[in-house]
C-alpha cells in the first residue's frame, strides 16, 4: 500500500491512510460490452445496515477457527502482504465445501485480517463486503466470504498469484524484473475495464482509491481491482457529485477533489492517469528521493508528455526498444488527457478502455 492520507474538508489526520471525499459528475457510460454483473439490481448500494449487507451478498460467513486452520494459525510465513486494513495471509480451502484443507490441497485463498490498531476499520470492512458482495466482473477481485466473530473481522478472497502491480513496477533487489511494455499495457487495460464497469449506469460506483497497490494480478497478468473500503455510490438523480470528507492516497487525488471535497467519476479518471503515468515512467507518483523539482511525478512529467519529442524523457528507460514511437505517443497522450485539470476535459473510462485496446499489440521481436 502506498502512503495514504486524509486532507482538509472534514478530516485532517496527517498520518491516516487513504482519503475520503465525494462528488460525482454523471457521465453517460455505456458499458454494454462489459461482462460484469450486479447480483442485486436495486440501487443505491449504500447506506445499508450490517444485516442488509450480509443478506444482499452471496458470501460465505466463515468461522474464525476455520480460518485459523486454513492459514496455519496466521503464521508469519503465511503472510502475503500488508495493507492499511491489516495483514493478508495465504490459506487453503476445499473448493466445494469451503472448509479449511491441508496446505497444498484444495484452492488457495487470501485472508485479510483487520488489524484492530489499523487505519481502516469496521466501516471499510463492511464497505468491501457491500460492494464486492454485489459487483462481479473479471477485473474485480473475487470476494469469497467474510468472518465476523467477537472482535475479529476478516475478508476471504480468491488468491492472486502475481500480487500487486505496485510490486511489479517498483520492486527492488537483484531478482527484480520490471514488467515489460506489453504487460504494462495489458494491466492498464484490465484495470481500466474494472473502473469502467464500476462507473457504468448500472453500478454507478466511484472507486476513490485507485493506485498500483490496489491492482492485483492473476497468473496471466489479468488485473483485478481490490480494496473497496473507500468506494462510494455515485450521484443519483440530477446531482452532479457526492460530497464528504477527503480521504485517499497522496499523489493520486484529483486537484479539484482536494479543493472542493466533491467526488465525481472523473476523480477516478484522474487517479487512473496518475497510475498510467507511473506505468509509463516506472516512477512513483510521489518520491522525495528524486531531485528537487521531480518529487511530484505529475507536475514534473506533464510538460514532457505534451511534446512528441520530449516524452522519451519520461518513459521508463528499462522499456527501451519494446514500443514504437507511435505507441509511446498514444499512451502519453492518454495519460495527459486523464490528468486534465478540468474534469470535463478528461475522458470517460469507456473511452480510456478503447484507447488502451489499440495499444495491445504483442511485443516486437
Ligand atoms: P491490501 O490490504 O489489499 O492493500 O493488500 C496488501 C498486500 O497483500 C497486497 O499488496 C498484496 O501483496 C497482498 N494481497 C492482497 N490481496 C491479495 C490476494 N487476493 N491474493 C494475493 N495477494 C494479495
Amino acid at each position: 500500500m502506498g502512503a495514504c492520507w486524509s486532507h482538509g474538508i472534514e478530516a485532517v489526520t496527517p498520518s491516516y491512510t487513504g482519503f475520503n471525499s465525494k462528488n460525482v459528475s454523471r457521465d453517460r457510460n455505456d458499458m454494454s460490452s462489459s461482462s460484469g454483473k450486479l447480483s442485486s439490481a436495486s440501487m443505491p448500494m449504500t447506506p445499508r445496515s450490517e444485516g442488509e449487507v450480509f443478506q444482499a451478498c452471496n458470501l460465505k460467513n466463515f468461522v474464525f477457527r476455520e480460518l485459523k486452520m486454513a492459514t496455519k494459525n496466521f503464521r508469519p510465513d503465511s503472510v502475503l502482504g500488508e495493507g492499511g486494513f491489516g495483514s493478508v495471509f495465504k490459506g487453503w480451502i476445499d473448493e466445494k465445501t469451503l472448509k479449511a484443507t491441508k496446505p497444498g490441497t484444495g484452492i488457495m485463498i487470501a485472508v485479510k485480517r483487520l488489524n484492530q490498531q489499523g487505519l481502516q476499520g469496521h466501516k471499510e470492512w463492511l464497505a468491501e463486503i457491500n460492494y464486492l458482495g454485489q459487483l462481479h466482473h473479471p477485473n474485480l477481485v473475487k470476494l469469497i466470504g467474510y468472518c465476523i466473530e467477537d472482535e475479529h473481522r476478516l475478508l476471504i478472497y480468491e488468491f492472486m498469484p502475481k500480487g500487486s502491480m505496485e510490486g511489479h513496477l517498483f520492486g527492488r533487489g537483484s531478482h527484480f524484473q520490471p514488467l515489460s511494455w506489453h504487460l504494462r499495457m495489458k494491466v492498464a487495460l484490465g484495470a481500466a475495464k474494472g473502473l469502467a464497469f464500476l462507473h457504468n449506469n448500472e453500478s454507478k460506483v466511484i472507486y476513490r482509491d485507485f493506485k498500483t497497490s490496489n491492482i492485483l494480478l492473476d497468473s496471466d497478468y489479468n488485473a483485478k481491482l481490490s480494496d473497496f473500503g473507500l468506494a462510494r455510490d455515485g450521484p443519483i438523480g440530477n446531482k452532479s457529485h457526492v460530497s464528504s470528507r477527503v480521504l485517499g492516497t497522496l499523489g493520486y487525488a484529483a486537484p479539484e477533489y482536494l479543493v472542493t471535497g466533491h467526488l465525481t467519476f472523473k476523480t477516478d479518471v484522474y487517479s487512473f492517469g496518475v497510475v498510467l503515468l507511473e506505468m509509463l515512467s516506472g516512477q512513483r507518483s510521489i518520491d522525495k528521493n528524486r531531485p528537487s523539482g521531480q518529487h511530484n511525478l505529475v507536475q514534473w512529467a506533464k510538460p514532457y508528455l505534451a511534446s512528441k519529442r520530449k516524452i522519451f524523457r519520461v518513459l521508463d528507460n528499462r522499456l527501451e526498444g519494446q514500443y514504437s514511437p507511435d505507441q509511446a505517443q498514444k499512451a502519453a497522450k492518454l495519460a495527459l488527457q486523464c490528468l486534465a485539470l478540468e474534469p470535463r476535459n478528461r475522458p470517460i473510462m469507456n473511452d480510456v478502455v478503447k484507447a488502451l485496446e489499440e495499444l495491445q499489440e504483442p511485443p516486437r521481436s
